[in-house]
């Protein structure tokens, strides 16, 4: 073999080994794509397992067993969150119409969409906005502790 054959085959060697390794790459890339994304939908299984369950365990109404403590839980979180959300709605300055459910500007009296008085006027609603926010506390620990379940007691 001639040095240049030598040269030429070794060239060919390195080229086929670098396809080879990034074929591997890409095969080892596609696998742990195609691996996150069935593990994505397993969540998603898991999420609408829980939605469905949660709804069948607060029908039922059950207390103080695991799974009810953690429906509560459930509960209390979104609580917090629909707060948290009206939080940023009156940092926007957004209120929703009671009419139509729009978010309109709290700027207006009547809903630009429908024309329905939106509730207070902007200047009481700001001089309410302590006495507010206490109620709305009170409201957020009702329903924490009582449960949306006794409504579904009644029925049982
Ligand atoms: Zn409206």
């Amino acid at each position: 073999m001639s040095v240049f054959d030598d040269l030429k085959k070794n060239v060919t060697d390195f080229t086929e080994n670098v396809a080879k390794k990034s074929s591997v790459a890409i095969e080892t890339q596609k696998l742990k794509m195609k691996k996150s994304s069935l593990e994505s939908d397993m969540r998603d299984c898991y999420i609408a397992l829980g939605r469905l369950y949660e709804k069948r365990l607060t029908a039922q109404g059950e207390k103080g067993t695991e799974e009810s403590r953690i429906v509560e839980q459930l509960a209390q979180l979104r609580a917090s969150v629909s707060q948290i959300q009206e939080d940023l709605r009156k940092q926007k300055g957004v209120v929703t119409c009671p009419s139509c459910g729009r978010d309109v500007s709290k700027a207006y009296e009547f809903c630009p969409k429908c024309g329905a008085p939106l509730k207070e006027k902007a200047s009481s609603r700001e001089e309410k906005g302590e006495e507010k926010s206490r109620e709305t506390q009170d409201e957020e620990k009702q329903t924490g502790s009582g449960g949306p379940d006794e409504s579904h007691n009644i029925g049982q």
